[in-house]
């Protein structure tokens, strides 16, 4: 497969695989956060862990809106999804994403609301119009990936006149979670040393707004692309920084993002969509500025104003690790529901829903292999 297959080549893999072990100091450990599920995804399946030395490690972080939506929002979706007047549409993973009290899209969904699931912000529209007296609802998520198509459908909604039309806004902001680990890293679990970049956020916001992270936190970040070549030549990169004492933003994903990012991207993002004071992580819990509403000019498409949602805060399931997981503080195997009560197939958990969730991927992929390297070297950290 062209332009593929280049970045799966085993025997590259091999070769950069020895160029780490080579570059990783004897004595030292890297511990590196690959922000994006997407890269978790990546690692596990393509066992990139496996193909490291034992002192560079990899810790999973938040980038899976699926994993970080909380429970309130999810209640809230599942409230709306209950009037009679609504149809809710949403993307599949969502559908089995434990809400309170055991409750999820899918049982309301079997309980008789009108839930639908949608592969595009636009499919959601195209319901609106050939169903003008339904009250349509998309369940929006995501990182600055999805929002510009949000974006688009609303301000296309707008000039249509579709008035059957709104959003339950749920956009969260990449560099502000980032900030927000970097900032709380926890006590007794050792820091991280730098970051593989998000890919797909990238290519909208560009490379500059990592650029805190050098200059605050003094840690480099390199933005990677997902395929497992990729992923080991950004590892590559970081080690070799590090070495040198730097700490830069560097990009290996060159071939989709650029330091400014998608300039018409950004501006229907900034012209449908304002930042909200506060907004509640599954994980990180309140972050300020950390997440986007709509502007005034578009609160007819606002569904938390239309329906007035106000969202009550609701606890996690309290034996998930989720929130240490999308911290980085613990990983799957540490939670003693993984694998055994917790399953793709019965999910107690957001980190197991979402095929890019850490717990996941590595019930997918990874856990025999974590099982006997967690043996061999104790708790990894
Ligand atoms: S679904 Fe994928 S791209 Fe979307 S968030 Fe989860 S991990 Fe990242
Ligand atoms: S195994 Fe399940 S319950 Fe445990 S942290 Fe992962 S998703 Fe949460």
């Amino acid at each position: 497969m062209k332009y593929v297959d280049e970045y799966r080549d085993p025997a590259l893999a091999k070769g950069l695989a020895a160029a780490i072990a080579a570059e990783a100091e004897a004595g030292r450990t890297y511990r590196f956060m690959e922000f994006c599920g997407g890269h978790t995804h990546a690692i596990s399946r393509y066992g990139v862990e496996d193909m490291l030395p034992a002192n560079v490690r990899m810790i999973h972080g938040p980038g899976c809106p699926v994993c970080v939506l909380p429970v309130g929002r999810i209640d809230d979706a599942i409230r709306l999804a209950a009037r009679p007047d609504v149809t809710l549409c949403t993307y599949a993973d969502l559908m089995r994403v434990p809400a309170s009290n055991g409750a999820s899209l899918l049982k309301a969904r079997a309980a008789g609301a009108d839930i639908r699931m949608v592969y595009s912000t636009l499919d959601a529209l195209r319901i609106a119009r050939s169903e003008p007296r339904r009250e349509v609802v998309f369940f929006a998520i995501g990182f600055e990936t999805t929002t510009p198509p949000t974006a688009l459908a609303v301000r296309q909604a707008k000039a249509e006149g579709c008035a059957n039309f709104s959003v339950f806004c749920n956009h969260v902001l990449t560099p502000v979670a980032m900030r927000a680990i970097l900032a709380g890293e926890e006590e007794g679990v050792p820091p991280l040393d730098g970051i593989v970049g998000p890919a797909h956020v990238s290519t909208v916001i560009g490379s500059r707004p990592y650029e805190f992270v050098a200059t605050e936190y003094h840690k480099p970040v390199v933005i990677s692309g997902f395929e497992p070549l990729d992923v080991m030549q950004s590892i590559l990169m970081l080690v070799h920084q590090l070495n040198q004492n730097r700490c830069e933003i560097e990009n290996q994903y060159a071939r989709a993002v650029v330091p400014q990012g998608n300039a018409r991207a950004l501006e229907a993002i900034a012209e449908v969509f304002e930042l909200r004071d506060s907004f509640e992580w599954r994980g990180l819990g309140a972050v300020a500025k950390s997440a986007l509403r709509l502007r005034d000019a578009f609160a007819a498409f606002d569904a938390e104003r239309r329906f007035e949602i106000e969202t009550k805060a609701a606890a996690d399931n309290p034996a998930c690790e989720c929130g240490a997981i999308l911290r980085g503080a613990k990983r799957p195997m540490d939670c003693k529901l993984f694998g055994t009560l917790c399953t793709p197939e019965t999910p107690m958990g957001s980190c197991m829903v979402s095929s890019e969730g850490s717990c996941a991927a590595h019930y997918a992929y990874g856990r025999f292999r974590d099982r006997a390297r967690t043996q061999k070297e104790g708790v990894l950290q």
